[in-house]
């Protein structure tokens, strides 16, 4: 066996690619038939590297990694450059550049590297007192890649339009034929396209009302902090203002239940045209308000969204698509389900199917709103550009998928008994526990790492200052918030009982959904927070399901 000069879990010092510059890093394994070491950086970059870049540590150096910051070693080798000089001199921080290196035998994807890190802006030491560098464009494409999101923005207007023919038949079963295709002047019609933009604006007027406060959302590459106005509670109460008054009036609102096909359209063809928009508007943008998302492929970027926070003066468009248009346009969705309910079945009160899902989803949308400031750290907010991905999803997908259940009764009675239906309430309200305590522990710690409420809990420390909850629900599964999630989405698909799988659609896409939304979370957890988030993960195994995933 051939000898190795280092062992695993020695803390020495390896070669940054590129550069004469030696930095802390742990040896991870070493690969005896390459003869190449994987060492880890405090970053949590991985890299592989020849014997010949790694060298002992100078002096007494410390023998244990544990992952919390330490300076950055300024004497290794002469700097050669300005860039180094500027990087080394930031002595309290540490590397925090978003590009990944690859192992060192993949050639041609290190020369990549190598020109993404002279493409590399560096900005000084940011208020926090890490170094940014600008927003790289990634290489590494998600959603599979081009081909992925081509089909993805294909097939996900095909599937509303599928999902509710289907929920439109008598016998809908997920899995058997389409029901042909309406004639085009059934699928659109001016007036219904109107209204939907009379909806967007009239929302969009909501927003801009001076009243709810201003906050703060996270520091950007610059530094800076945009400001946003949180009044998603006071928009909804205006919307159900206008709706009720709509209904005293003697507005039918009947007439969205007819068109309920032509208006997923209008929302669509919104959503297509507000994309395009988008991606228009972010060829102006400078380099660093570009989301870290964002490829330099058109297509892909049309997808992903290439700003990251396009705004019309203080009017920020994604912020305001998120919770507004679609998550409140889905609670009037919802109750017009509930009065058509009536009217088609000839009941004077509506089922208690009805009610169970309009109730369980209604709480949701308030819970969103009554938290709208929690949306400012979620990973739509800081890290996806706006483009088609969230377009569609916020103003589309949301409002005519989400009320599946409330349309699905409609045409399918379902008589729910009261014993089930106190089955269901628990389930809800078990879903809603986990998912609130758990968002609202995470984000005051978040908020406040120090609060006295939160002194009991656990935490492990991370290189870039700030820790992980390892106890509490953060130490139950790593998602505890997902998995309440999950089984609200149970329970609001359990009314409509058992004769198809239809009202169950949402919770299988859910389920899909959070379980890739995780994947994606826990690949930049690992990049940000290196070693300490592989700690949590040996703390805390299950990603969602506690003993399953
Ligand atoms: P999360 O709220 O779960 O946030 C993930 C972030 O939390 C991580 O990136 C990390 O960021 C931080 N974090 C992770 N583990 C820990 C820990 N142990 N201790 C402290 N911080 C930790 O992500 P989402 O934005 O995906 O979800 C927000 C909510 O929205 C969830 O409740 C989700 O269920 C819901 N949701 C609903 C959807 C719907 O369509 N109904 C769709 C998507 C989400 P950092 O360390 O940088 O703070």
């Amino acid at each position: 066996m051939p000898s190795r000069k280092f062992a695993e879990g020695e803390v020495v010092r390896g070669r940054w690619p590129g550069s004469s510059l030696y930095y802390e890093v742990e040896i991870l394994s070493h690969d005896n038939k390459s003869q190449l070491y994987t060492v880890k950086y405090k970053d949590g970059t991985e890299l592989e590297l020849k014997e010949s870049d790694i060298k002992k540590p100078f002096g007494n150096s410390v023998a244990v990694y544990n992952g919390e910051p330490e300076h950055v070693e300024k004497n290794a080798t002469p700097h050669k450059n300005k860039q180094e000089r500027v990087i080394l001199s930031a002595e309290d921080s540490y590397i925090t550049t978003q590009y990944s290196l690859r192992p060192r035998r993949e050639e041609v994807k290190a020369k990549e590297i190598e020109s993404e890190e002279q493409n590399l802006v560096t900005k000084g030491p940011s208020p926090l007192g890490t170094f940014q560098v600008s927003t790289p464009q990634r290489k590494d494409l998600e959603f599979g890649g081009i081909p992925g999101v081509s089909f993805i923005m294909l097939g996900l207007p095909a599937c509303v339009l599928l999902l509710l023919l289907q929920c439109g038949q008598k016998d809908p079963r997920l899995l058997s034929l389409p029901p042909p295709l309406p004639a085009l002047h059934e699928l659109w019609e001016t007036s219904v396209c109107g209204l939907y933009l009379l909806w967007f604006f009239v929302q969009a007027l909501f927003y801009l009302l001076p009243v709810g406060k201003v906050v703060e959302g996270t520091p950007l590459v610059d530094g800076r902090r945009l400001k946003y106005r949180l009044n998603g509670l006071y928009a909804l109460i205006l919307t159900s203002a206008a709706v009720g008054t709509a209904v005293f009036w003697g507005i039918e609102l009947h007439y969205l239940y007819t068109h309920f096909l032509q208006l997923a359209l209008a929302a669509t063809g919104f959503s297509v045209v507000l994309s395009v928009y988008l991606y228009v508007h972010s060829l102006k943008a400078p380099r660093d308000e570009l989301s870290p998302a964002s490829s330099g492929n058109a297509i892909y970027d049309f997808f992903i969204g290439r700003e990251l926070n396009p705004r019309l003066g203080a009017f920020d468009l994604k912020f305001f698509c998120e919770l507004r248009p679609g998550l409140i346009g889905w609670v009037v969705i919802n109750l017009v389900m509930l009065l058509a309910e009536m009217k088609i079945q000839e009941r004077s009160a509506p089922s208690l199917a009805m009610i169970l899902v309009n109730i369980f989803q209604l709480l949701y949308v308030v819970d969103a709103l009554w938290n709208e400031e929690a949306l400012l750290t979620t990973m739509d907010i800081i890290h996806d550009g706006f483009g088609f991905m969230l377009a569609f999803g916020d103003l589309v997908w949301v409002p005519f998928t989400y009320s599946l259940q409330a349309f699905y009764l409609v045409n399918h009675p379902h008589e729910l008994s009261w014993p089930l239906a106190s089955v269901i309430i628990a389930l809800k309200l078990c879903g809603y526990v986990i998912f609130r305590c758990a968002n609202s522990q995470k984000n005051a710690f978040r908020k406040n790492p120090s609060d006295p409420k939160l002194a009991h809990l656990k935490t492990i420390h991370t290189s870039t200052g700030k820790s992980l909850l390892v106890s509490g629900w953060w130490g139950f599964v790593r998602h505890p918030n997902y998995l309440g999630d999950l089984i609200m989405a149970l329970a609001w698909s359990l009314p409509c009982g058992f004769n198809h799988l239809l009202p169950y659609f949402y919770v299988i896409y859910f389920t899909a959904l959070l379980i890739h939304r995780e994947a994606r979370d826990e690949h930049q957890c690992r990049r940000k927070y290196g070693l300490a988030w592989e700690k949590y993960c040996q703390r805390v195994p299950y990603r969602i399901f506690p003993y399953i995933y």
